[in-house]
């Protein structure tokens, strides 16, 4: 913790005060409890003037049109393009985190972007993005911020995917989720052991909001396991994350399987054989899974979608071109007429693998120049 708060300050609602002098941060399971100028794990929440704060409330590490099945989804809106975006800091300290450059980031430098939540909503219009996904870090961290864009994209037609490892309590999971349309959550094992030797987290948090999600919410959910060798890659592993889904989600939730590679303090484990991406996706599907895919792989077969019905192919993939479409505009099968569970709105896509760098400023020229407001604002 420390107390060299930035500029970017904005009140928070999910806290309380303790007996001892200190406050606690009540969004996610760290529960971190702050003196005067300390910030939390996170490093984005800190306390300041007696209460919780975000400090990097407008502030981004940078936009990219992405192919909406790079978050991955594969059953929202395929084929369509999405404006990507996050801030700075993570709740959980994944020791294999792909994303460390930002995530572990303690430099506010990192947010070079200034984005009010209405120009970001703008660009993602202006230059035909279907959704905005919050992603790169984790945005239950920025959760005040996402809710802002969220809120500014559904008054123009955008919708909202949040890229989250779940790792939220309960009252800020329903506040933060009633304004996304769609999430991929990581669900990075099915042991509390990873969780807590790999991530520093806890599994039993993660499985409460993908049943939330799931049985409390129309958010349209996919999962992703990254399966790193030797860690959670075990065959019973898989088998009883599997049954996990089938039993508690339905048969209709797509699991993502994605490939590790050597990144931040695991750099000496190898990277994932695609052989054990296959497998897994075998075991989803021999144990009811629907729809199970291999990522970051070059795996056609096992990245396309198929009818549970029929098995006939309905969403060709290769990485993330589509070509094949068996799917009626509503997003039934073709050939036997079995519905595919999923968020379809007419014929795909055409966005294609393109992965396009965005500057606001260029995109909506009205943009505010890249500094930081230092106003703190009433809830
Ligand atoms: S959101 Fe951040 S400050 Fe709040 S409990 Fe989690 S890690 Fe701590």
């Amino acid at each position: 913790m420390t107390n060299d708060l930035g500029s970017s300050v904005h009140p928070t609602r999910h806290w309380h005060r303790l007996d001892d002098g200190r406050v606690q941060c009540d969004v996610c399971p760290r529960a971190c409890k702050l003196r005067e100028g300390q910030r939390g794990l996170c490093f984005v929440r800190a306390r300041q003037d007696d209460r919780v704060v975000l400090t990097s409330y407008g502030r981004s590490s940078g936009f990219c049109l992405d192919p909406i099945e790079k978050k991955p989804l594969n059953h929202f809106l395929p084929g369509t393009s999405v404006l990507s975006f996050g801030t700075a800091g993570c709740n959980l300290a994944c020791k294999f985190c792909q994303n460390w450059d930002m995530s572990k980031s303690r430099e506010m430098d990192t947010l070079a972007d200034a984005a009010s939540p209405g120009t970001l909503a703008e660009a993602a219009a202006s230059m035909g993005a279907h959704s905005v996904a919050y992603t790169y870090n984790d945005p239950v961290i920025f959760m005040e911020y996402a809710m802002d864009v969220a809120d500014a994209c559904r008054e123009r037609g955008v919708h909202s995917v949040a890229v989250t490892a779940g790792y939220i309590c309960d009252a800020p999971r329903r506040e933060f989720f009633a304004h996304m349309d769609a999430a991929n959550v990581d669900l990075k094992a099915f042991t509390e052991g990873f969780y807590r030797k790999i991530c520093g987290g806890q599994l039993g948090a993660v499985l409460d909001t993908l049943l939330y999600l799931h049985h409390e919410t129309d958010v349209w959910l996919e999962i992703t396991t990254l399966l790193i060798p030797g860690e959670n890659d075990s065959s019973p592993e898989i088998e009883a994350l599997s049954r996990w889904v089938v039993e508690h989600l339905g048969p209709d939730v797509p699991l993502h399987f994605t490939a590790f590679h050597p990144d931040w303090k695991m750099r000496d484990t190898p990277p994932t054989p695609p052989a054990t991406l296959s497998r897994a996706r075998e075991i989803a599907l021999t144990n009811g899974v629907r729809h199970a895919f291999t990522g970051n792989v070059h795996d056609p077969a096992g990245s396309s979608t198929y009818c549970h019905g029929c098995g006939e192919l309905l969403i060709e993939r290769d990485w993330y071109v589509l070509s094949t479409w068996n799917l009626t505009d509503d997003g039934h099968c073709r050939h036997c007429g079995t519905a595919c569970a999923g968020v379809f709105a007419g014929p795909p896509g055409q966005w294609g693998r393109r992965r396009q760098p965005v500057r606001l400023a260029e995109a909506v020229p009205e943009a505010a120049p890249a500094t930081a407001s230092t106003r703190i604002r009433d809830l």
